[in-house]
């Protein structure tokens, strides 16, 4: 049986946490002169809403997931840190992960004094839930699983996945940064059946915001309320909050930008498949392909001289010979097309 308080840190689970002049008077007033700030310069000079509920109200809207299992970060990576620091003790505790995947949960496991076991997935990148429940010890606190998956662009099998959640009674991690992409339902969908189950996404990709840095994780109110106890008081920032704000109301040019995103995928896959220095493209629910071609250091550092950037997963475990490649406008696409075309 999953038990949270048996998984969260001990010094965690007695927190008291840091109580701001924000958290104690909640309600519209006139007269501010509770959180030493100025009083010029307004808006800026006041401290942000630090559970930032106007904009999780909103991506309750979309997401169909309640507010108060929301919990919003600087971006996924402070979601990734947070999991590490509520749940896994240094020197003592380890996660169980797939390879490849996003190199951002073993750096923060080296962060945090925590091992990292890598368990690799099968050749053509789908998952078995046997051999990660195989790598669980006494000790194992989280399950990283990443989908669709980053560098491959693959989702992962939902039975699988249903296999891990069931059998682990520990944390496990969906990382959906890329799911909007996909045409499958988010597992966030799926957080009251499942308990352990935290599920990320970011508005660093299909809703083109990067720069402002914001990343969510859906989980039970009793994780949700783990996280908001030990994240800084004011995380994310006035500008970030009114800007993704100003970005779900622009919800149809997201949509239609992602639509032509999709559009082409399918055409960089036929494209990129009638050159000769193509030998394998994998399926992709994601904004990129990772793409096999004959000699994956010397096209990297052609592209680079003519001012291409991609990513070369040359020496990533399974990808061998592999770059990966964003799906940019139509127009870059071209040019990286047409530089493809001459080698
Ligand atoms: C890009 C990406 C993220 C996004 O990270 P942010 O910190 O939100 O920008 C998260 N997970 C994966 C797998 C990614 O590829």
């Amino acid at each position: 049986m999953f038990d949270l308080k048996n998984i969260v840190r001990p010094n965690i689970w007695n927190l008291k946490p840091y109580s701001c002049a924000r958290d104690e008077f909640q309600g519209e007033a006139s007269v501010y002169l509770d959180a030493n700030e100025s009083p010029y310069n307004a808006p800026y000079n006041r401290y942000p809403d630090p559970l930032q509920w106007d904009l999780k109200k909103e991506i309750e809207k979309i997401k169909k997931v309640d507010a108060k299992q929301i919990f919003l970060g600087n971006g996924s990576d402070e979601a990734i840190d947070l999991v590490y620091r509520a749940f896994c003790e240094p020197g003592r505790d380890n996660v169980v992960a797939i390879e490849p995947t996003y190199g951002m949960y073993g750096v923060c496991a080296d962060i945090n004094n925590v091992t990292y076991k890598n368990v690799k997935l099968n050749d053509d990148f789908s998952l078995n839930a046997e051999n990660l429940l195989d790598a669980v010890d006494d000790n194992t606190k989280v399950i990283w699983l990443c989908s669709p998956n980053n560098p491959t662009g693959n989702l992962l099998a939902t039975c699988e996945i249903e296999k891990i959640l069931n059998s682990f009674h520990g944390i496990v991690v969906v990382d959906e940064a890329y799911i909007d992409f996909s045409s499958t339902e988010s597992w966030a969908l799926q957080l009251n059946k499942y308990p352990n189950l935290i599920v990320l996404q970011t508005f660093s990709k299909a809703w083109a915001s990067a720069g402002i840095r914001l990343g969510l994780a859906f989980a039970s109110t009793d994780i949700i309320a783990i996280f908001n106890k030990i994240k800084y008081p004011y995380n994310i920032n006035i500008l970030t909050q009114k800007l993704a704000l100003e970005t779900i109301g622009k919800k149809d040019l997201i949509s239609s930008w992602k639509e032509t995103t999709i559009i082409e995928r399918d055409r960089m896959i036929k494209e990129l498949s009638q050159l000769p220095v193509t030998t394998f493209i994998h399926p992709s629910d994601a904004n990129f392909l990772l793409v096999k071609v004959n000699d994956a250091n010397k096209i990297y550092q052609e592209l680079v001289k003519k001012g291409i950037i991609v990513r070369n997963r040359n020496s990533v475990t399974l990808c061998q010979g592999g770059l990966r490649i964003t799906i940019g406008t139509p127009e870059e696409n071209d040019i990286l097309l047409t530089e493809l075309k001459k080698l």
